[in-house]
């Protein structure tokens, strides 16, 4: 008996000696890099970082590191899973009752009881999202090496109760893209030059309002972990904001809230947001506040998704330097009230030290307000490593009542869905576009939701749907998510008397996918029955059918699925097939074909055109129906592979990343022009079309200035450009214009056409981002393929009115508003200013033509509804009157 004790305590020394060595063996960051963590102007770099993560999980066996997967631009995205060492052990054990926690059909009270008793509480952090918010990336150096080296009560109690999930970076390329722009420029007089191209190849900050629609491999990847492998508690994202007012925003968050969102995951996150409002305060830290401008509306951030399923999803906010350079604000008072105004006509000059603080009122959600001072990388380092600690204690504490919440909201949704009002939604398999609906189901599947399809017939709610039809019961853990996706959204706002400004929400109002994606999706209240079975979404099966050895073939493709424009893009490039979009309705074998039908006719030098056509249907997801062509003359618009230029601002303009992943997924060839393209003139020997992306007039005119700006980023197009462009269009190019930027177009070519949003306060039109109705000329070339009522975006974007007189212009409305209330999803106010308004049109201009587009067609890569028409836009503006032979 002695014997074996004194063999255990030995055994046990030797533990204790194994990781004192190891942790020995882990350099701390400031021997790793040369410097402390925060000190001004340096930064560590991406490669620094992911090695040092490396090194911490060889020294430490609390800390595992894995590489989930590369990033856009090829890095490494890293995830740390940091814990107790015996929770290591059993880490997959782990895994597998967080799943069963999150689709609880099968696990009783007891059982989940039981998980409650042996498992830590699962925690995910994100940090530095957006890129230029540096600090939380540096910090997380210092975090690590605590957690991996500490033996203390106080870190032990931690890793004993969390399984703490690290992702250091999740967008690495801006990591990379920002320190190396960073120190390209520091210490010369270019310090404060903003980088001039976004920091996520496509999205820039825009990456954080990517979380439903999952375009981008980050945004994936983070999903992954939250709905796939760990369905964690707790969900904290570390961003930075302004320089200017509080030091610090932790939740809970502001009004309004979502009526989908359930109010003990409100609760839990206003709970864990007090621990690090406390923490920040008791470490003597000052200027936090909790309660303000953070709502609990929005959609689209990945951690607001979480709070749809049931997850408490936390957002921090620091206040920001000047990357690694220090910031300078003059001080003020408490309770003193600023009457200095940010400087107007012009950038404010970074190097100047900022206007005094405005917000000095101390009050409960703000008892400390920040005053002014100097404010370093360091000084975020610190609060960001007091709130990060704070939230880990804060999990920790409540590890059994977050498992709980989890649990016991999970399997409130799944009765609540049981109920009906809503039971389901149903998908008919016949779509105006399949792909749209399939890449509807696609990015619920991927975001957690159990999507089923019915195998015979069925009747909801006195319908009938054939087998086929796609369903998602509500009776799920995570119903809330997909109903409010799938729902339209009635955005609260506070009413104002007239006059009055309406409150800026945060982001949008309003998102509903089927309306954005042009897919029929039914609502069915009543419960019913079917014969479903589980299904995982996939693009439609592309085919070719018909009559594919028909003697005097042709194909015809359907103008109403957008994968039809990459099919195209694919045959333009081919010199052995002609593509024509029929430019009048016609009937073969008793089948009517509508206006815009895309018509492939093979030349004499094509091998196996069916071989061909197949292969393209195949690849592009498209339904391509051969036929026998009849001898009949086919008015048609001849198309040829348009060459595009896409104009690329030193702005960094997400409108024009968002634009240019929309063109790589369907397939367009494009040239990225700049400012000295543009001035260099002689545009219409190069391209057929021009787009300018959201972007206002004076900012493309103009761009950045300022003796700070690194001299080749300075300016914008100027009055060279302009007059490239108009020459550009009067000889048979085309421009096209989205958003704000018809705003440049009207005036500097002086079409007649007037934008009446343009000077229209708020107080009298306020749309910040709904989804609204329009109705399409589908017989006009821009509307093929499109249905007469679809839904669209709209962002306080432009619309139009013809202004006499146009004689010469003919300028042509394709798309309108109804002269009835537009709002589908989100909220409007004013709407009579859109009533029977333009939102999209032709003007001819020399012998070109210009197409604005006041509403957003490609938002964020979002509304498939309305893709096509800057899809067709396209390929028109090198299409020729033709008939088909
Ligand atoms: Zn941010």
């Amino acid at each position: 008996m002695r014997d074996r004790f004194r063999v255990l305590v030995a055994a046990f020394v030797v533990l204790c000696l194994a990781g004192a060595a190891a942790a020995q063996s882990l350099p701390t960051p400031e021997q790793y890099l040369g410097f402390r963590v925060g000190t001004d102007r340096k930064l560590a770099t991406w490669d620094q970082v992911v090695r040092y993560m490396q090194l911490a999980a060889q020294a430490s066996d609390r800390i595992r590191y894995e590489e989930l997967g590369k990033s856009t631009l090829g890095h490494p995205f890293i995830l740390l899973t940091i814990s107790s060492p015996q929770n290591l052990a059993r880490l997959e054990e782990i895994r597998a009752d967080q799943r069963r926690l999150a689709y609880p059909y099968e696990l009783d009270e007891s059982a989940a009881e039981a998980i409650f008793r042996r498992n830590p509480a699962v925690v995910l952090i994100t940090l530095t999202i957006h890129s230029t918010e540096v600090a939380a990336t540096q910090m997380s150096l210092e975090l690590v090496y605590r957690l991996a080296t500490e033996q203390s009560e106080y870190v032990e109690d931690i890793l004993n109760k969390v399984v703490f999930l690290l992702a250091p970076s999740v967008n690495p390329d801006g990591q990379v893209l920002v320190v190396d722009w960073y120190n390209r420029n520091v210490g010369t007089e270019y310090e404060y030059s903003p980088l001039p191209w976004l920091y996520h190849k496509y999205t820039g900050h825009d990456n954080n309002r990517d979380a439903y629609m999952l375009t981008q491999v980050e945004t994936r990847l983070v999903t992954k972990i939250l709905y796939e492998d760990w369905f964690p508690l707790v969900f904290l994202d570390e961003h930075q904001m302004g320089s200017s007012g509080a030091r610090l925003f932790v939740p809970p968050f502001a009004d309004p809230i979502n009526p989908n969102i359930e109010p003990a995951v409100m609760a839990a996150a206003n709970l864990l947001g007090m621990y690090m409002f406390h923490k920040t305060y008791a470490a003597g830290l000052t200027g936090v506040q909790y309660g303000e401008r953070f709502t609990w509306w929005w959609q689209g951030s990945a951690k607001n998704g979480a709070w749809y399923h049931n997850m408490v999803g936390l957002l921090t906010e620091m206040a920001s330097a000047w990357l690694a350079s220090p910031v300078e604000q003059r001080r003020t008072r408490l309770y003193q009230l600023s009457r200095e105004e940010e400087p107007s006509g012009g950038p404010r000059d970074p190097r100047e030290p900022l206007p005094p603080p405005r917000d000095t009122w101390a009050r409960t959600n703000y008892p400390r307000p920040w005053l002014g001072g100097t404010w370093r990388l360091r000084d975020i380092v610190d609060y960001e490593l007091v709130l990060t600690w704070a939230l880990l204690e804060g999990v920790a504490a409540n590890r059994e009542m977050l498992q709980r919440n989890f649990y016991t909201l999970n399997r409130k949704a799944i009765e609540t869905g049981r109920k009906g009002n809503p039971f389901a939604w149903v998908f008919p398999p016949e779509q105006h576009d399949p792909g749209a609906a399939a890449k509807l189901l696609e990015v619920l599947g991927l975001a957690g939701i159990e999507i089923y399809r019915a195998a015979a017939e069925f009747t909801a709610d006195g319908q009938k749907f054939p087998a086929g039809s796609y369903v998602i019961p509500m009776a799920q853990p995570f119903r809330n998510y997909a109903k409010d996706l799938l729902e339209p959204q009635s955005y609260p706002m506070r009413p104002v008397r007239a006059g009055e400004t309406p409150e800026r929400p945060y982001d949008v109002t309003g998102w509903t996918l089927p309306y954005q994606m042009g897919v029929t999706a039914i609502r069915i209240d009543r419960p019913f029955d079917a014969s479903l079975e589980r299904f995982v979404p996939a693009p439609p099966a592309g085919a070719l059918v018909g009559n594919p050895r028909a003697r005097n073939v042709a194909f015809l493709l359907p103008h109403e699925w957008n994968a039809s424009a990459h099919a195209v893009n694919r045959l333009l490039a081919r010199n052995d097939v002609e593509v024509y979009w029929a430019a009048q309705s016609f009937q073969i074998a008793g089948q009517q074909y509508p206006e815009g039908t895309i018509v492939v006719r093979p030349t004499k030098s094509a091998r196996d055109p069916a071989a061909i056509l197949e292969h393209i249907a195949r690849e592009t997801h498209v339904r391509i129906t051969a036929v026998e062509w009849p001898q009949t003359t086919l008015n048609a618009w001849r198309l040829r592979a348009p060459r595009i230029a896409l104009y690329q601002p030193w702005t960094a303009n997400m409108d024009e990343g968002w634009t240019r992943w929309l063109l790589e997924q369907y397939g367009f060839p494009y040239t990225t022009v700049h400012n000295a393209d543009l001035r260099a003139g002689n545009l219409r020997a190069r391209f057929d079309v021009i787009v300018f992306a959201d972007q206002s007039k004076n900012s493309i005119l103009n761009g950045n200035r300022g003796e700070w700006i690194r001299p080749e980023y300075r300016g914008g197009i100027g009055e060279a450009g302009v007059r490239a462009l108009d020459e550009f269009v009067r000889t048979g190019g085309t421009l096209v214009t989205l958003g704000e930027a018809a705003d440049l177009a009207i005036d500097a070519l002086g079409l007649p056409v007037r934008n009446v949003l343009r000077n229209v306060p708020a107080s009298q039109f306020f749309c910040p981002g709904a989804v609204l109705e329009i109705l399409v000329d589908n017989r006009h070339p821009l509307g093929y393929g499109m249905p007469e009522r679809t839904g669209s975006y709209f962002r306080n974007s432009p619309a139009f009115e013809l202004v006499a007189p146009f004689t010469a212009s003919e300028p042509r409305a394709v798309v309108r508003y109804p002269t009835e209330n537009p709002l589908k999803s989100g909220w409007i106010g004013g709407p009579e200013h859109l009533s029977n308004r333009i939102g999209a049109l032709e003007v001819r201009h020399g012998s070109g033509r210009v197409i604005l587009f006041g509403f957003p067609v490609q938002w964020r890569a979002q509304p498939h509804a309305t893709f096509k028409l800057l899809f067709n836009a396209l390929h028109w503006s090198a299409a020729t009157t033709a008939t088909v032979p």
